[in-house]
């Protein structure tokens, strides 16, 4: 038995059992250090659907020095987003696997209004569309706190500044954007990961 197929025969059970959702597709914004990784991972595994984190795929691409992860590496540790060719391909060939027929959930992916505006395209094309954006806020203390903690190479004081300028210069009106379409949760982002995670299960439960 594959992983895919002895995790997919666990889960299916566990998301009856838990949520009752499937299918769904979710996209995760928040400012670095939020806790999107984690509770990303967390959510996905209960609901079964695959998770894609394009921070992930382009730091995989970096460590195997493939030409897209050296250009991309070069942009994420300076702290700014990488041009948005070399992630909107990355993600409109994963969306298109057939693992993703079942659902999944974008975490870092859309960062601007113009990826947004693509995804949407690409919806459109499947005759989908997405089902819940979970906008987890934390306060900018508690942000520094945890990313100072944290320790990853773009962890850096003025990487880390440079990131969330360009959070809230180029992701935070995303939040707009997804309120406007009437899909978006405001999700509180403090406490521990697991107060954290029932909050989000809440949302996908009233969503689902
Ligand atoms: P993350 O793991 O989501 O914090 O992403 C780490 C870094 O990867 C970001 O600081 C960006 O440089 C890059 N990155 C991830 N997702 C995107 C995206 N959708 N568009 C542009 N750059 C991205």
């Amino acid at each position: 038995m594959t992983k895919e197929e002895s995790s997919s025969e666990v889960c299916i059970g566990h998301r009856d059992l838990v949520i009752g959702a499937s299918s769904m597709r979710i996209i995760f914004i928040g400012p670095p250090g939020a806790g999107k990784g984690t509770q990303a991972a967390a959510l996905t595994q209960r609901l079964s659907i695959v998770h894609l984190s394009t921070g992930d795929m382009l730091r995989e691409a970096a460590r195997a020095k493939t030409p897209l992860g050296r250009e991309a590496a070069e942009h994420m540790n300076a702290g700014r987003l990488v041009p948005k060719e070399l992630v909107q391909q990355l993600v409109a060939e994963r969306i298109a696997g057939p693992d993703c027929r079942d659902g999944y959930l974008l975490d870092g992916f859309p960062r601007t209004v113009e990826q947004a505006e693509h995804l949407d395209k690409w919806l459109d094309a499947q005759g989908a569309s997405i089902d819940l954006v979970v906008n987890l806020a934390v306060d900018d203390a508690v942000l520094l706190a945890r990313l100072a903690s944290r320790g990853r190479e773009d962890d850096a004081d003025d990487v880390v500044r440079e990131r969330l300028r360009q959070y809230d210069k180029l992701t935070r009106p995303l939040v707009d954007y997804y309120r406007r379409r009437g899909v978006l949760r405001e999700i509180d982002g403090h406490g521990t990961p697991d107060e954290v995670l029932r909050r989000i299960v809440a949302e996908v439960e009233a969503a689902s």
